[in-house]
Formats: C-alpha cells, sequence, structure tokens
C-alpha cells in the first residue's frame, strides 16, 4: 500500500480538474482522466482535498496533524510608536484582535518596545489588551530593524503566540518579515480582512491577489504563530475604556539582542508631506490627467481650504510630479478620508485599492466613461482645470476661508 501524504483514490476520481485549477503550485495534473499529484511540487498545504467534490482526494491524518500547537495561544499585536505615540493601526488591530481572541477563546496582547512606554502600555489595556509584553530600553526608543525583530523574535519563542498582527506600515513590514523567517513562521503580507475558521481555528488571511482583480484567503495551518500584516483604515479602532484593567509585563532580554549595524542620527520629515494622507479627513487626489507638476497646485489650493491633503495616482508619482509618498493604491497608500476627490485620475483596479473604502468619492474627469465613475458617489464629467479652481473659490466662500 502506497505510503504517500496525499492520495488520489482511482476509483472516485471523475476527471472534473477542480483539483488541478485549487494546486496554486501546479502540482496536480491529469492522466487519462485521473488527476496525478507530482510530489516533488506538492507542499501539502490541502487546498486540493476540499475543493475535490466527489472526497477523492485524502490527506493522512499524521500529515494534517504533524505539528502540536497546543502551546501557542493568544493573539498579539505588535504596538507601533513613533516618538513615543502609539500609532492608530494599533488600535485598529486591537480592535479586529478583540473579536479574533474571543472566537478562539483565547487573550489579547500587546508587545510594546521602546524607553519609558509605561503609560502607553496602559493605553494599550485601556484600548482591550489583557496583556502588555514591554521591553523597556534605550536602545528601543527609535524603531530599528535589527533590535526590533531580535527582541521580537525572542519574545514569540519564548511565549509562543497563536497569532501576531502588525500594521502593514513601513515600520510593520520591515519588522516582521524578518520575524517571520527567525521563527520559522508563515506570514501574509497587507491583509484586508481576517477570521478564524469555526472548524481548525486556523486564522483566515483576506488580501488582494493577481492586481487586486481577486480576494485570495490564506491560511498557515503547518506553523504557528500565523502572522499577518494588515492595512491601515482597514478595521475601526478599539475605543479607549480606562475601567479596562490587565497586567504589564516587563520583559527582561538579553543585552546582545539590542545590537544594531545602524545607528539613528537624526529625523528629517519630507518637506512637502506635511499632511499625512493616510490620516487625513479630506484628500485630493492627482493623476496623468493633471498634466504637469506645476498643475498640482490647483490641488494644494482645493486642499488647503478643506484642511485635507494632496494624493496621486502611480502615473503622477511615475512622471515623477510628485513624490512617492503620496501615491495611493496597491502599491502606494491606504486612504480612507471622509471625502477623496480624483482629479484626472482614471480609476484603475490599482489605483481603486487604496482609495474605495473612502465615505465619498467625487470625481472629475473628462471622459464620461473613465471606470473611476463607476465607484464615484458623484460624477463630474468635465476639465479639472475648470472645475476645481471654481469648487475651491466657492468652498472659500462657504467656508469663509
Ligand atoms: C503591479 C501594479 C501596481 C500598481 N500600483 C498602483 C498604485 O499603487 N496606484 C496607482 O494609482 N496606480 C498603480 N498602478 C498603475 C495603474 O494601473 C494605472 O496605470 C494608473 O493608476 C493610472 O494613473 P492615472 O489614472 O493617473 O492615469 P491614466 O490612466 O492615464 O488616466 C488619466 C485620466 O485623466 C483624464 N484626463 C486627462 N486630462 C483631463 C482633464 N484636463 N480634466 C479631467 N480629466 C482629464 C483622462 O480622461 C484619464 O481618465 C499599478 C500598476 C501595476 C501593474
Amino acid at each position: 500500500m502506497s505510503d504517500d501524504p496525499i492520495k488520489v483514490s482511482d476509483e472516485t476520481c471523475v476527471g472534473c480538474q477542480l483539483c488541478v485549477k485549487a494546486c496554486p503550485f501546479n502540482a496536480i495534473s491529469m492522466d487519462d482522466k485521473l488527476a496525478v499529484i507530482d510530489l516533488t511540487q506538492c507542499t501539502l498545504c490541502g487546498a486540493c482535498v476540499p475543493a475535490c467534490k466527489f472526497d477523492a482526494i485524502t490527506m493522512r491524518e499524521s500529515t494534517k496533524a504533524a505539528a502540536d500547537f497546543s502551546a501557542y495561544k493568544d493573539v498579539w499585536v505588535f504596538a507601533e510608536q513613533d516618538d513615543g505615540v502609539i500609532q492608530s493601526v494599533t488600535y485598529e488591530l486591537l480592535g479586529e484582535g478583540r473579536q479574533l481572541a474571543d472566537d478562539l477563546g483565547m487573550q489579547l496582547c500587546a508587545i510594546l518596545l521602546g524607553s519609558g512606554m509605561e503609560a502607553q502600555a496602559q493605553d494599550l489595556i485601556a484600548r482591550g489588551a489583557e496583556k502588555v509584553y514591554l521591553v523597556d530600553q534605550p536602545e528601543l526608543t527609535y524603531f530599528q530593524d535589527e533590535p526590533y525583530a531580535a527582541v521580537i523574535s525572542e519574545l514569540v519563542l519564548r511565549h509562543q503566540p497563536n497569532v501576531l498582527l502588525c500594521g502593514a506600515t513601513t515600520v510593520g513590514r520591515s519588522v516582521v518579515s524578518r520575524v517571520a523567517i527567525a521563527t520559522g513562521a508563515g506570514l501574509t503580507a497587507d491583509c484586508t480582512g481576517l477570521a478564524i475558521d469555526p472548524d481548525t481555528k486556523d486564522l483566515l488571511q483576506t488580501r488582494p491577489a493577481f492586481g487586486g482583480n481577486i480576494m485570495a484567503t490564506i491560511q498557515s495551518p503547518h506553523t504557528r504563530p500565523q502572522m499577518a500584516t494588515v492595512r491601515h483604515k482597514v478595521f475601526k479602532e478599539a475605543e479607549p475604556d480606562s475601567a479596562r484593567t490587565g497586567e504589564v509585563l516587563l520583559q527582561e532580554i538579553d543585552k546582545a539582542l539590542l545590537a544594531s549595524r545602524t545607528k539613528r542620527l537624526s529625523f528629517v520629515p519630507e518637506e512637502d508631506n506635511i499632511v499625512n494622507i493616510a490620516e487625513a479627513d479630506y484628500v485630493i487626489g492627482g493623476g496623468r490627467g493633471m498634466g504637469s507638476p506645476e498643475h498640482f497646485d490647483i490641488l494644494h489650493e482645493l486642499a488647503e481650504v478643506l484642511g485635507g491633503g494632496v494624493s496621486a495616482s502611480r502615473a503622477a508619482v511615475d512622471a515623477n510630479w510628485i513624490a512617492y509618498s503620496h501615491q495611493v493604491g496597491q502599491t502606494g497608500k491606504t486612504v480612507c478620508p471622509k471625502i477623496y476627490i480624483a482629479c484626472g485620475i482614471s480609476g484603475q483596479i490599482q489605483h481603486l485599492a487604496g482609495m474605495s473604502s473612502s465615505d465619498v468619492i467625487i470625481a472629475i474627469n473628462k471622459d464620461p466613461d473613465a471606470p473611476i465613475f463607476s465607484v464615484a458617489t458623484v460624477g463630474i464629467v468635465g476639465d479639472v482645470f475648470e472645475i476645481v479652481p471654481r469648487l475651491t473659490a466657492e468652498l472659500r466662500k462657504v467656508l469663509g476661508k
């Protein structure tokens, strides 16, 4: 009898090819109407098993239950701080983490690195963390890849969390990928949805794939912790409640973990990025239709009247009309303002990925068939150079500015 970890029954396989389509690793082919699994390509991810409507594919029980994860407990949130200020994505993760922890029957914990952070630890408790693992060291005052990754990896190995969530920010993406390598865990980047599988209790991590054309749900059933970075502004922030109580667990660490080959000399904020578009309530986006960098001035004027920021499509950024930090979309920032005004932006799927959850979208485009109109709350077919200055003038009057 074959001892293969995964098998296809030649009695029940009907040659429908559903498993071929379900296999993300192209490990299944058809041979005379029978599915054949190439074990040199197969990663035993198990995607083909539920895809088969005829129960023709079976995985050996011992393969499915190879690892014992019973020691892995709790949902951890990496509390990102900048100059001692907890970043709002942390509160969003605590809000979503609460639901996940409740679904798992586990505790919600935060992990905080910095110097003199006791008050911030209490803030995390007020936002729902039942435990805060605090590492308080002067070397951790500011984020640096190497010591942050080394300390978090050490705490992960010491306490064995079941889930570790991080903001999909520059800091989060940078540090957690190192932690995933150091701890041998799976990591899903840039998630927009999280849930617990009611049967397996695995974390279901949903993110856009193939240029935003499909949503993929990813699991890490063979490793722990299950790690995900989550996009800013996707989840609602956990509300603070000062009546909440929790434990702050000060963690001793080996000083060797604090070594870094880089040193922070100073911090120079980007000059033309005074308004953080990821946090702004009003965002004015400019695209290729703006025609030149000088023409962005009319967008800055409108943004100033509204008290908002200016964003851009990748086409405008690639043309060097505006800095990358303003780019919105799949490879830029995600924004979720009260009003997003898209000026001369066609509305390709990669741009929509970063702004379609705005409360109100106003699109100004001279092409009535531009795809941006399909997501717009209000669509204005016309020339941005006529409409934007008029809009700014009217708003100046109405707002008394
Ligand atoms: C892997 C990948 C990742 C990507 N990531 C991103 C991303 O993060 N963000 C992003 O934005 N794009 C991204 N893109 C690029 C994306 O596919 C589009 O090419 C880009 O968004 C187009 O920018 P645009 O709408 O400014 O330009 P265009 O598509 O050229 O549209 C310009 C629009 O301006 C209108 N227009 C012209 N003149 C005027 C005028 N005077 N008044 C009014 N309207 C006018 C036109 O009718 C047109 O609709 C990515 C692409 C790939 C392949």
